[in-house]
């Protein structure tokens, strides 16, 4: 017998496309890369090739990959109970709504726990309706989610265009134009959904005061604020949620993706009067708030305290964004802590992320010209350094070559 054929990268990439293409559905684009393991910030692919991960599924493992408190909470919870169903109570859950209920800094929060940000947005416009209004207002270019209820709030065309009609009474205004939002808004309304920054349009930071003249408006014709936290939550942007810099005190907090240390959770956490407006029986969900998740959630926020790194990742931003502005073709960074977007100055995300992906760096390309970063925060100065030093070199030959 001779030895085994080895196969190329770009053979095994092959590979791998094919396999997708024969097991999956359509909805996503065909994947050219196929994970293995991580460890940190660190992954490595089916060749053993490392990357550093600049995107962490999406804002989403905030810890790292394979952290190894993370991993120890799943492993002791799946040894006593994986799920019990919402008839009984259990002790992660119930610390995981008290610690979301400090977060918030007031007593009257009430949480309801789910599994994804889309299913927080749900419950959230499930909520709105029983102050009996039915008007919602949300921004152009927002993102909410897939469900019908999710996509309805959803501010892109292209995501909602298929799948018309839509929940009907749902505006959409041009986010960051007070004006705009206060001739919305009416005694009808039941509720104003906002992101404190939208992520999936590219990283888009409204004018500071915006969202407390959203309350302000908000509170002039009693309709309830919700803040879709689903992306800039769990201190992300250097404080728990990403609307504390405002000053204001929404009435719906959603949050999911970084919650769970990667994994499935979400939650809806209503505050004051809106906190009592769920009567037995009207919502609920199987596994949302299952102990293995919620334990997980434990494990993080208590890394994210220890680790002060709602303080470290306002400074790790400030870092990246300064040593990325001055780089040949990029326009303007945006963003706060670490949620950032980098503007370049043509439409070439696309083209850069994949040579970034090539030297070892993931990152998303979250429109044309924008390219998403949004890293775990135990991301070191080091990385930092490293990304920089690539992405400089990305540019260099884009944009000059
Ligand atoms: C990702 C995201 C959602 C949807 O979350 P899923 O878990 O994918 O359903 C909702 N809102 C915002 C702001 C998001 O970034």
């Amino acid at each position: 017998m001779g030895a085994p054929i080895r196969k190329r990268a770009s053979e095994i990439a092959i590979d791998v496309q094919t396999r997708w293409q024969k097991s999956m559905q359509l909805n996503y684009g065909t994947p050219n890369l196929q994970l293995e393991h991580g460890k940190g910030l660190e992954v490595w692919d089916i060749n053993g090739k490392k990357y550093l991960d600049f995107l962490g599924g999406i804002a989403t493992n905030i810890m790292g990959h394979n952290n190894t408190k993370v991993v120890k909470a799943i492993l002791d919870q799946s040894k006593k109970l994986s799920h019990v169903s919402n008839f009984y109570a259990h002790a992660p859950g119930m610390e995981l709504a008290e610690q979301l209920i400090q977060m918030t800094g007031v007593d009257s929060a009430r949480v309801f726990f789910c599994n994804s940000g889309a299913e927080a947005n749900e419950a959230a416009l499930k909520l709105s309706r029983l102050t009996g209004r039915t008007g919602v207002v949300a921004a152009k270019g927002a993102f909410h989610g897939r469900t019908m209820g999710a996509l309805s709030l959803t501010g892109q065309p292209s995501k909602r265009n298929p799948f018309k009609p839509l929940l009907r009474k749902i505006k959409h205004v041009d986010f960051g134009d007070t004006k705009a939002l206060k001739r919305s808004v009416s005694r009808r309304t039941a509720m104003v959904i906002l992101e404190p920054i939208m992520g999936e349009a590219g990283v888009v930071v409204p004018p500071s005061g915006y969202l407390k003249a959203a309350r302000e408006i908000c509170d002039a014709k009693g309709a309830l604020l919700v803040i879709d936290a689903v992306q800039t939550g769990m201190g992300r942007t250097g404080s728990w949620f990403g609307y504390e810099d405002e000053g204001i005190t929404p009435d719906v907090i959603t949050i999911a993706k970084g919650i769970g240390g990667g994994l499935p959770l979400g939650a809806m956490i209503a505050i004051g009067k809106s906190a009592q407006l769920m009567q037995p029986g009207m919502h609920g969900t199987t596994f949302g708030g299952n102990p293995i998740s919620c334990s997980a959630a434990l494990a993080v926020i208590d890394q994210i305290r220890s680790g002060n790194h709602l303080q470290l990742n306002k400074v790790k931003g400030a870092l990246i964004r300064n040593l990325i502005s001055p780089i040949v073709g990029v326009k303007e960074v945006r963003g706060k802590g670490l949620l950032i977007g980098i503007v370049l100055q043509s439409n070439q995300a696309k083209t850069v992320s994949e040579k970034l992906q090539k030297l070892g760096f993931l990152t998303n390309p979250a429109s044309d010209n924008v390219i998403r970063i949004a890293p775990a925060f135990i991301v070191s100065e080091a990385q930092i350094m490293k990304f920089v030093a690539a992405f400089n070199d990305v540019c260099e030959e884009v944009f000059h070559g």
